[in-house]
């Protein structure tokens, strides 16, 4: 399952963002997820709350902040919303897209409590 190697990959940025001698424990997990990342969030979910158990996170709730794909059209310029990678442009019809957002997952933040 795609989602569990992205799951896994998230922890190890976790465990890389928290201080060795740190005495708290991770409470929250702010996530960004494009729409156009082909990520399945219940899928990614379900695999970080199976890979928390033992770690630092365990206790951690994972937050998922959608974000809305866009595109810019190469051939005029139009910026749309985009939901899928075969959207043409609203203007003038061309498939000759620039992705601008929506393909991203990151971290954006993580909240720690002692
Ligand atoms: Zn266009």
């Amino acid at each position: 399952m795609h989602e569990l190697s992205v799951a896994q990959s998230l922890f190890s940025i976790i465990e890389r963002s928290v201080p060795k001698d740190s005495k708290g424990t991770v409470t929250e997990v702010h996530l960004s997820v494009g729409t156009l990342s082909a990520i399945e969030l219940d899928a990614l979910i379900f695999s970080f709350d199976i890979i928390k158990e033992n770690t630092i996170a365990s206790q951690a709730k994972l937050i998922v902040n959608s974000i809305q794909g866009m595109g810019k059209c190469k051939s005029c310029g139009t910026v749309f919303l985009i939901n899928n990678f075969g959207t043409s442009c609203p203007e003038c019809n061309q498939f000759n897209i620039d992705i601008l957002e929506g393909k991203e997952l990151k971290i954006t933040s993580i909240c720690m409590e002692e």
